[in-house]
Parts: C-alpha cells; structure tokens; sequence
C-alpha cells in the first residue's frame, strides 16, 4: 500500500483512540486527565494496548512513563522517540498532550501499513505529568527521564490527593528512589531524535488555513510570580503632584513592558508579556483612596537565552524608569526561569520536507507554549515538533482539533520515518 494510503487508513484507529481517552476523562463540560491519577492511568493503559496490538513491546521507567517499541532487527542507529503526555488540566480539553501520542502509533500503524520495516527503534512514548496545575512543576515525566527534576521536586504534593510526587509515582509503578539522584533514566545522547506532534495554542494555523506547520521554537520564560509596588496611600483630595500612586505605577510599568514587547515584534523579535495578576490589595483599596500598595506578576517569554537576557535587562530599567518618575519602589521579587527550547535545524528541515512529500505546505511556526519537547531540546537530543491547527485554545473544554488534520501531522510524521528510520 503506498505510504499515503496507508496513513489514511489510519483515520479510524486514530478517531476512536482519541474517543477513548476522552471518555477516561469525561468531566463535563471537559476532561480530566489527573496526572498520576485516574484518567492518565486509564488513558495510558489503553495507549499500551493499542501498541501490543501493533507487536509494540512495552515498559514503564522509574517515572512511570510508558514506553512503547517498535524493534528494529538489527539497529543500524540510534532509536527515534515519538512523544507527548496523557494527563490534561482539570476541565481542559480533549487534545492538549493526548493527540501527540495517539500520533506515535498512528505513524507506526501507517508503516506497518505500508509494509515498511524499521531500521532502527521506533518509540513511542507516552509521558507523565506533563501540565504544571497537578504539582506547581510542569513536563514531570520528561523531567525524570531526563534527570531534569528539580531539588526537591519529588517532594511537592499532588493538588487533589495531597500524596507526595514520589508517592504518586510509586503507585503508579516507577521508582522514586530512582529518581532521588537526578540522573538521566537512559543516556540522552543514546536518544537518535525526539518528535512530538502538539495542537498549536494560538490561532495562527486557523488563521493561515493550514493543518499543520512546523515548530521552530517553543519559548522560555522568566517569571515573577509577586511584584510588589509600594508608594503612598492618600486621601482622593490629595492633587497630582504630591500623590505616589501605586496602582497607577502598575499601570504604567505594565502598559511600558507591553510597549516593550511590540517593539521587539516590529523589530522580528517574537516574545509575549503575559500580567496574570494585578490588583491593589483587597484588605485596603477603596473608592476614596489613592493606592499605596499594588501586586502583580509577570510572565516573560521568549525563544532564545540570549533574547531572554536582554528583556530582563529591559525590564529591570523599566522598573527603576516608573519606580523613579512615580515616586515609588518596585520590588520585581522571587524569580523563577526556564530555557527555550530551539528545535533542532537539521530537524525542522527534515520536517518540512516530510511536509512536502505528505503534500502539505512547510509552514513554518514558532510554538506559543512550552512542551516535553523542551527538555529534550536542553539534554541535547535533536528535537523536532508538529503543531496541528486547533480552535479555542488550549486547557480549557472548548480546544477543537478535526482528526483529518492530525491524520495530516501523521502523515508527515511517517513521511520522515519513512527517510530516516526505515529500511
Ligand atoms: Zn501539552
């Protein structure tokens, strides 16, 4: 069968593995997939399933992670993993981490299809815990693989059952202690490539009218989670010049950094300001009053170290500029950062050009959200990513991806399999 027609066949394996995780996770009006939970355990246990039935062998590491293994006979070179998470956001959506796993076997089912043989393994991972909500830490499953965990992450405690993380990773099967180290659970420089297909976050497919593209980049970020600006507080009498308004300082300070952030655009610096809090504090705002208190938090993302470092020095001037003309003090307090992760040039290339034969347009794209695919992009491994259109966002009920455009992601996916990891 040709390669084409093959990965067509697969729209029906595909739309009822996509029915099946969603009815683990039915919590209407969306689903929840509780990492380390429920609906992850459900939802991995059919994954593995379906990937016995494709001769796949299976195993789970220390993380819990399954992994799934199409076996080359004798590999000629390192394994490709194909990769994305099973648990959801509480009310999410259907597709955010699930579609890019369902993708794996349904590029692996396309080959087989196609009467294709693997020269070296081809993986497909289904990984943990990838959203931040069940721990405050976000992409756990690829963090334990590749000895990523933060000190004493295997400490924090589960949002719903308050059990540690390395307690919900043992009833899960892995092996906390395994993890205790902080060592890779296998050599990343053993890791040939890493793939994952992901519904893209934003409407940039929808508005291009295409079903795929190719991700370029996924950001990092610098975060500052409580911003405190302080001035004085006064009577609403007090005119102009003598007032230290705090709450128009954070007006200020944020409408500059937005400023910021659409000069760097203009200037084909992508990157996002994200103000997710902002308020004056509850306990002493009134009608009558002018703010001696404000708090606010950031969220600076952008896709390359170096960009990142130069908006930290942006931002910090900014403070000292507002802080300065208002008469206030600007506190930008704890700090929290994680790397970009640049897809591998080499890979996108690969990509596109898989695009091209699966008769699509290489479209282009950088990712507006972070992904497992980050981690491997920072351990080294030569990483590659799809976005697939999708309507409404992500981590909410209402994220809309057709399955013939994630059909369309396979086809790419087994496109570049077909070059460069069969016989
Ligand atoms: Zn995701």
């Amino acid at each position: 069968m040709r390669l084409a027609d093959a990965v067509a066949a697969q729209a029906d394996l595909v739309q009822w593995l996509l029915n099946c995780v969603a009815s683990v996770g039915a919590d209407p009006p969306g689903i929840t997939r509780e990492a380390y939970g429920r609906g992850e355990n459900a939802a991995q246990a059919q994954i593995e399933e379906t990937g016995l039935r494709l001769g796949m062998t299976a195993s789970l590491d220390a993380g819990a992670n399954l992994t799934l293994r199409w076996a080359a006979e004798a590999p000629q070179q390192a394994p490709v993993l194909i990769g994305s998470h099973l648990d959801s956001v509480i009310q999410g959506g259907n597709f955010d981490g699930a579609a890019g796993v369902i993708a794996g076997l349904g590029a692996v089912a396309a080959l087989q299809a196609a009467g294709l043989t693997p020269k070296r393994d081809i993986e497909v991972l289904a990984l943990r815990c990838e959203e931040a909500v069940w721990f405050g830490l976000g992409l756990i499953g690829s963090r334990c693989l590749l000895g990523r965990l933060p000190p004493g992450a295997l400490e924090l405690r589960h949002a719903r059952t308050g059990l540690t993380l390395a307690e919900s990773i043992a009833a899960c099967g892995g092996d906390p202690e395994a993890l205790r180290e902080g060592k890779p659970l296998r050599d990343p420089r053993a890791m040939g490539a890493y793939l994952e297909a992901h519904i893209e976050q934003a409407p940039q497919l929808v508005e291009a009218g295409h079903p795929v593209a190719v991700c370029l980049a996924n950001p990092g970020n610098v975060r500052h989670p409580f911003i405190r600006i302080t001035g004085e507080e006064a009577h609403t009498g007090l005119p102009h010049r003598f007032r230290r308004d705090a709450a128009l300082a954070g007006a200020e300070f944020s409408l500059a950094l937005e400023r910021l952030w659409l000069e760097e655009e203009a200037l084909g610096r992508p990157m996002a300001v994200t103000i997710g809090r902002f308020h004056t504090p509850a306990d002493r705002h009134s009608l009558t009053s002018v703010s001696g208190a404000f708090e606010l938090s950031l969220d600076l993302r952008a896709y390359s170290a170096e960009h990142l470092k130069a908006l930290e020095t942006r931002l910090g001037r900014i403070a000292v500029e507002v802080a300065e003309r208002r008469g206030v003090r600007i506190e930008l307090g704890e700090r929290s950062a994680a790397a970009p992760g640049p897809m591998h040039p080499v890979m996108v290339k690969g990509l596109g050009e898989a695009a091209g034969r699966a008769g699509l347009t290489p479209l282009k794209l950088n990712s507006p959200g972070s992904h497992d695919a980050n981690n491997f992009a920072a351990a080294g491994v030569p990483t590659g990513m799809l976005l697939v259109r999708n309507r409404n966002g992500s981590h909410n009920p209402y994220e809309a991806m057709d399955t013939p455009d994630l059909v369309a992601a396979i086809g790419v996916l087994a496109e570049w399999l077909r070059t460069n990891a069969c016989l």
